[in-house]
């Protein structure tokens, strides 16, 4: 399988051309037509001499996706569904505006990113864990997705949320190499701050992101204030208990300037009783948090239900009665299995790479 020039970083192209017997320049031209004017062939470089073109060929794919699928909804939420080079598929939403970053009438544009093939972590409510890990995403599948979404879609992504199939920090070599290609200059050049990477609290690697330089946003999947309920639908809390987590999360705000996001899924009876609302509240004031909150979003297979509208604004109003800035996420793309992984677990099941979803 060829390398593909999406995942090229400049460093290495200017490399490659430099043992082709290429002029440096060329590597400029390359990365415009590739990140820039958003080509979808090689041949499509038309400044670039035929015979380099053809050596290009020779050595490169272009990307490493390939589009097999869009589905629409309602609210104008579109799921892209991408077949990978082992016939593995991931998915990417594009959310036409993110409500709890912006408001509601903004016409930003949010693309949701995956940055693994199933994910190895096994929360209980998630459709990606259901089937297991496959593998992590390479650099350029990851940064692909944002690059294949403005194709598609024919407008520039404003901001990015790794909140689609897989925990982006254990695939953290990788994802960093991706925010580069997303972040740089000369390729995508979209702000760290419009990135957010979301973790279900991997504490090494929280540490580890917290010393990095660029300023990209943190968002925590918490879904329970205490060891007790979060250990029941989360596994990895089992490893980094929530006292464990916040240590770290005091240390991210030491070094970083944005402020942490809570994600908490309300999951009837399971997390969403007032007494851990007000646990919540104490803590994402200890580490002054905003918090999401996002009504489960039903997955076939599984028999967790979301509560009632009326417990939910309950659930919000004690954190904001407690002076906390608490969204209840307005739907989006509910009606297209917007929640992580279910496009592509429905998928690679009808195809038979997997089995259906044991109950
Ligand atoms: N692995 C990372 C990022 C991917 S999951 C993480 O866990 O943070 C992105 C978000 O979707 C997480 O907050 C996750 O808990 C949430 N999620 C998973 N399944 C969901 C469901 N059925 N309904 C609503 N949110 C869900
Ligand atoms: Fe993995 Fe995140 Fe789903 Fe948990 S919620 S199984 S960490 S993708």
């Amino acid at each position: 399988m060829l390398p593909s020039l999406t995942g090229q970083s400049p460093d290495a192209l200017a490399a490659w051309l430099e043992q082709a017997g290429q002029p440096a320049f060329r590597a400029k031209q390359i990365l415009d037509w590739i990140w820039k004017k958003q080509v979808t062939s090689i041949d499509a470089m038309t400044n670039l001499p035929a015979a380099l073109r053809e050596t290009l060929a020779t050595s490169f794919r272009l990307s490493s996706l390939e589009h097999t699928h869009t589905q629409g909804s309602e609210d104008t939420t579109r799921k892209f569904l991408f077949k990978l080079h082992d016939g593995r598929y991931v998915e990417s939403v594009l959310i036409p505006a993110n409500p709890a970053l912006y408001g509601e009438s903004s016409d930003r544009r949010t693309l949701c990113v995956s940055s693994q093939v199933g994910c190895a972590y096994g929360c209980k409510f998630c459709a990606s864990g259901l089937a297991g890990f496959t593998r992590n995403l390479d650099a350029s599948e990851i940064a692909g997705q944002v690059l294949a979404a403005e194709q598609i879609g024919g407008d520039r992504v404003d901001s990015l949320v790794f909140m689609g199939m897989g925990e982006p920090l254990a695939n953290l070599d990788n994802l960093l190499e991706a925010i580069a290609l997303i972040t740089g200059p000369e390729t995508l050049h979209l702000g760290a701050r419009h990135l957010t990477i979301s973790t279900s609290g991997l504490v090494p690697q929280i540490r580890k992101l917290a010393q990095h330089p660029q300023q990209i946003r943190l968002a925590i999947s918490l879904h329970g204030a205490t060891d007790e309920v979060r250990s029941k639908i989360m596994p990895v809390n089992n490893k980094w208990p929530v006292n464990e987590l916040f240590d770290a999360l005091n240390d991210w705000n030491a070094r970083k300037k944005q402020h942490l996001t809570l994600e908490y899924i309300l999951i009837k009876d399971v997390n969403d009783s007032l007494e851990q609302a007000a646990i919540l509240a104490k803590r994402a004031r200890a580490i002054r948090a905003k918090v999401n909150l996002i009504p489960y979003n039903t997955v076939e297979g599984l028999d967790w239900i979301r509560p009632s509208d009326t417990r939910c604004q309950a659930f919000r109003k004690v954190l904001r009665d407690a002076g906390i800035t608490a969204n209840l996420r307005l739907e989006k793309g509910h009606d297209i299995d917007a929640a992580c992984g279910q496009l592509r677990l429905k998928q690679e099941t009808e195809e038979g790479i997997i089995s259906a979803p044991a109950r």
